[in-house]
């Protein structure tokens, strides 16, 4: 069989809209185009399936709807099962980042992309946003998948939901910048528990990226997950976003806020900046990962946000 253009690993090219050159604020869901993608040969193809991956302009964030590692993946298991010596792909981390077509690619980067733009109208968001000019290497935000399950830790969630926990991928150590893995819709069977129901409350996309991008934006960031807080915080890393999202939720004048790194809701006393600051334990927490993070910091500036301890420091 020729290779599709699915196979092919040409350089990728930018289609970069002239406004968003001039003004780097200009913010744009950009499709990219393989290049070959862009001859007469796969011209049918474009018209059937549309463009291949989005580039978030200005950022170095780019929205792939591929899935074809966690297939390649799940077929290997299946072979496993008759021939225990067969060959795992060996490049699958590569295969996760390629290009991909499709209407369910396509609608996993219409949905990702336009959630950032949602992301995008609040000065939380864009402080957020920001922070990934610095990263070294472009920022993925792809689906959660079948080999993202094997590597997440047991417990926490059941059945179906186990493989769409927001994360930042763990399925390559050697990653410059691990990629995102959100998938946008649960399905219902998820939010049957209690505990899936209280947080599908508290459960959005735009909130969610918001959080993965704290810590995407600083994937070499190790001090404050070692600080463990022995409680529904589980360590300062979640703390602290958990605080960002919390920001951006407020911003966005959203009365619910979390009140830990499970589903718990904070108490409405201390949704306000200075209700938050007056426990003892929780200022102390806030102060260390200001003193640490220039994120931190920055969001600090905006004191008209209901819910921003950063601004009490
Ligand atoms: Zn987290």
């Amino acid at each position: 069989m020729e290779p599709g253009p699915l196979h092919r690993s040409g350089p990728l090219r930018y289609q970069r809209p002239a406004r968003a050159q001039e003004d780097r604020e200009e913010m744009v869901c950009q499709t990219i185009l393989l290049h070959q993608y862009r001859s007469d040969k796969f011209a049918d193809l474009r018209e059937l399936w549309g463009d291949v991956m989005i580039r978030f302009e200005p950022f170095p964030i780019v929205i792939s709807g591929n899935n074809r590692d966690d297939l390649l993946y799940e077929w290997w298991l299946l072979e496993k099962q008759i021939d225990p010596d067969a060959q795992k792909p060996g490049n699958l981390n590569e295969i996760e980042r390629k290009p991909s077509v499709g209407p369910e690619a396509q609608k996993y980067e219409k949905a990702i992309c336009e959630a950032l733009l949602r992301v995008a109208k609040h000065k939380a968001g864009r402080q957020v946003l920001a922070a990934t000019f610095s990263l070294p290497a472009d920022l993925y935000i792809l689906p959660v998948g079948e080999r993202d399950k094997v590597m997440l830790p047991e417990g926490e969630f059941v059945g179906e939901c186990y493989s769409l926990i927001p994360h930042i991928s763990l399925t390559n150590r050697d990653d410059k910048v691990p990629p995102i893995k959100v998938t946008p819709e649960n399905p219902k069977g998820c939010r049957l528990s209690e505990t899936n129901k209280r947080l599908s409350k508290l459960d959005d996309l735009e909130s969610t990226l918001v959080h993965e991008m704290v810590h995407a934006a600083r994937p070499k960031a190790e001090y404050l997950k070692k600080i463990k807080t022995g409680d529904v915080w589980d360590d300062l890393e979640e703390f602290f976003s958990i605080i960002v999202e919390n920001i951006y939720r407020s911003e966005r004048r959203d009365l619910l806020l979390r009140g830990g790194h499970d589903s718990s809701v904070l108490p409405k006393e201390q949704t306000t900046s200075e209700g938050f600051m007056k426990d003892a334990t929780l200022r102390e927490r806030i102060k260390k990962v200001f003193k640490h993070e220039p994120l931190a910091q920055k969001l600090g500036r905006f004191k008209e946000i209901r819910f921003n301890p950063f601004s009490l420091v």
